[in-house]
């Protein structure tokens, strides 16, 4: 017998000596072979007539086998009880109905809840909403013998509320006769990993869609990835560069000191960024900033380094783009005045420094307004930009042409070798422009009045040669335009004295130092004065009396000969009233308008404002124009006199025959009387020409 098993038996047997009856026990036996065996003893004792025991009867029989089998489903059991009480990850068992009836503790720490609290509740009131009906099929399809078991990931709700991401394996037990009992589950806790995917997920679409290119290169400089911005950036596909070398990316032209540079200060400082212009695939350079990073191991030796591209080509487009707008004209694409002024001082600086001369052209277009007004400022606009086009022709890749503004082009000549060489430039300029002029609604003829300044006689500064230069081209303007002059220092005194005139002027009118003087016209049969003619008079109160010849043209560079002819209509209207009213018989009174208020166009409402105020007869007034104005022969001159006409003025024309006169243009106007120029008439009554009588054919 098994020495630990004696005593128990013996003290069995002992015990059931004295209390009778059959015994049962189960003990281990040494089998002859020397292995323990399980026997169970049953008997009883048989006693004599005094009631002495005498013998033991009863049987003995092997139970080895069962002992073995009840030993395995206590191991089994154990076993059990450990895994799922013990087992790191969460455990359910739950009814059909999805009722938990056990769980164990891992799961209970996963979902925050007690053990009695989860066996509470079915597995539905624990599952995120969205996960319960997937959960719910699987169950089916395991009900009805579908599948074996299961898997799934689902969200679970934990007690404080926020979702607990689980692996769910469940698989369903049946008895044995197949009837399912219960499900078993195995809930693992992937919270974790799924941050970690999530993560993943986040960074990779960061790396796919991010609009900067990404390279990662190992610590040895071999790329490993790159993204398709980076594609996009510089034309290489990812097949083309993982495996290869950065440095297939460095351009032999880029100099190594800027690579040493680059690559010393990554090692220092782990980060390197600035511009750079990388090759494109194509050959191209593009514009891009760069920014490397190294990602070191633990051991803080490089791992991996992350090259981020920007391309700054759209940056760099815009910038140009405003660049341009800053220093190009739009119109003509030609420099504007302010990059003109600073290649002007830099020309300066070199031609000092180097002892050569330089030119500025200013170059004016003539009557260029009469264009606008007459075709439109659309076609003004088309015939700069034809002009600019045609006095390019002209210049060379030193010089710059400018459009300073309106219709005012200036030509800085660089690095000048002999004066004779600007007048060849100027007559090219004048003989280019003098071609005509193919426009929207037909040819147009156009000439141009061009000063020139030298640097460094007429000036050592951007702004005084501007300025000489402008002084000189008034000098051409004056000399009857299409012509180039050469500033001298007289100008300047005349145009000086012209502004302050011009200034004077203004003031004039206030000060009553202008004033009309009335000239008679006398019928010479009948010897009475009929009408008048009124004459404008200043006088300067320093420079005296001052000629119209010289007052009038100042006048007439601006709009200053407007107010000046409105407040001269006035007064010639206000006196006539007054005549009338005093009772002398005068048919009419003449008053002398500019070709340039006619030309402005506003001149019919002055008129009607200046009779509106004086209230003086309108056929009483007779308007007096210049031949050379109504030769011009413009629709608009043209209407302008009918508007007249029909308001009753009489409309006269001043001088005739000495212009470009034509009886043809004189047939087409409404006028009421020509006087003719003096010239004419001066001889009478000596010089036989001029008293020669002819007859009208
Ligand atoms: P002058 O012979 O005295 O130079 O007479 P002008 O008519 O050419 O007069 P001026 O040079 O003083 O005036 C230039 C005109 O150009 C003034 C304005 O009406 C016109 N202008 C200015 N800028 C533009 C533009 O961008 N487009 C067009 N079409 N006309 C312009
Ligand atoms: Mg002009």
């Amino acid at each position: 017998m098994h020495p630990d098993d004696k005593e128990y038996v013996l003290s069995v047997l002992e015990n059931h000596l004295k209390n009778d009856g059959p015994y049962d026990v189960e003990y281990r036996f040494k089998h002859k072979s020397g292995k323990y065996i399980w026997l169970r003893g049953c008997g009883q004792v048989i006693r004599n007539k005094r009631g002495k025991a005498v013998r033991m009867a009863g049987s003995i029989t092997d139970i080895t086998k069962r002992k073995q089998t009840e030993r395995d489903l206590y191991e089994n059991q154990e076993k059990f009880r450990h895994a799922m009480l013990f087992a790191p990850i969460g455990k359910a068992i739950s009814e059909i109905d999805g009722r938990y009836i056990k769980v164990n503790s891992a799961l209970c720490e996963t979902l925050g809840y007690t053990e009695e609290e989860l066996l509470a509740c079915d597995f539905q009131s624990l599952t995120y909403f969205e996960d319960v009906d997937t959960e719910l099929s699987y169950r089916k399809k395991l009900l009805e013998g579908e599948m074996s078991s299961f898997q799934m990931d689902k969200r679970y709700v934990h007690k404080d509320g926020h979702l607990v991401w689980a692996l769910l394996n469940e698989s369903l037990a049946h008895n044995e006769t197949g009837v399912p009992l219960y499900f078993i589950s195995h809930i693992q806790d992937i919270s974790q990993r799924k941050a970690y995917e999530e993560e993943l997920r986040l960074v990779s679409n960061v790396f796919s869609n991010t609009l900067d290119g990404i390279l990662i290169a190992d610590a040895s400089g071999t790329i490993l990835k790159i993204n398709a911005a980076f594609t996009d950036i510089l034309g290489y596909t990812s097949e083309e560069l993982v495996g290869q070398h950065m440095r297939m990316l460095i351009s032999q032209k880029d100099s190594n000191d800027f690579i040493r540079c680059m690559w010393s200060r990554l090692y220092r400082k782990g980060v390197w960024q600035g511009e750079i212009r990388e090759y494109h695939k194509n050959g191209n350079r593009v514009p891009i900033w760069l920014s490397i990073t190294t990602i070191s191991d633990e051991q803080k030796r490089p791992k991996r380094y992350v090259a981020v591209l920007h391309d700054m080509s759209e940056q760099k487009l815009s910038q140009e783009r405003i660049h341009h707008l800053a220093h190009y004209d739009v119109l003509t694409g030609l420099p504007n005045r302010v990059l003109l002024l600073d290649r002007l001082s830099h020309a300066l600086s070199a031609a000092r420094r180097n002892h050569n001369k330089l030119a500025l052209l200013f170059i004016d277009l003539d009557k260029f307004k009469h264009i606008n007004d007459s075709r439109g400022h659309f076609v003004g606009d088309e015939l700069l930009i034809k002009v600019a086009e045609r006095i390019s022709t002209h210049v060379r890749d030193a010089d710059t042409l400018s459009r300073l503004s309106g219709d005012e082009f200036v030509l800085l000549i660089d690095n000048l070798s002999a004066e004779s060489h600007i007048k060849k430039v100027a007559t090219k300029v004048l003989d280019s422009l003098s071609k005509p002029f193919e426009l929207t609604g037909g040819q147009v003829y156009l000439t141009a009045s061009i000063g020139i300044a030298i640097y460094p006689e007429d000036g050592d500064t951007p702004d005084l040669l501007l300025r000489h230069a402008d002084l000189a081209m008034y000098k051409s303007k004056e000399n009857g335009r299409n012509h180039f002059h050469f500033y001298a220092e007289e100008m300047g005194v005349r145009i000086k004295e012209q502004i302050k005139l011009n200034t004077d002027l203004r003031n004039a009118i206030k000060e009553k130092s202008l004033m009309l003087y009335y000239q008679p016209i006398m019928d010479i049969e009948t010897g009475t004065c009929i009408g008048a003619e009124a004459l404008l008079r200043w006088q300067h109160p320093k420079m005296g009396w001052i000629e119209p010849e010289k007052f009038i043209p100042i006048a007439e560079d601006n709009d200053l000969i407007n107010i000046l002819g409105e407040w001269v209509l006035l007064t010639a209207c206000r006196q006539m009233k007054k005549w009338l009213e005093e009772g002398h018989s005068l048919k009419s009174l003449s008053v002398n308008v500019s070709g340039k208020q006619i030309i402005a166009g506003n001149f019919v409402d002055a008129a009607k404002r200046v009779m509106k105020e004086t209230n003086c007869p309108k056929d009483s007034i007779t308007l007096e124009l210049t031949e050379s104005l109504i030769m011009e022969g413009s629709e608009e001159v043209l209407q302008t006199q009918h508007q007249l006409r029909k308001l009753g003025f009489g409309l006269s024309i001043d001088d005739f025959g000495t212009g470009f006169s034509s009886l043809n243009y004189l047939k087409r106007m409404p006028l009421t009387q020509l006087k003719l120029d003096r010239s004419f008439v001066m001889g009478i009554p000596d010089n036989a020409n001029d008293v020669r009588h002819g007859k009208i054919i």
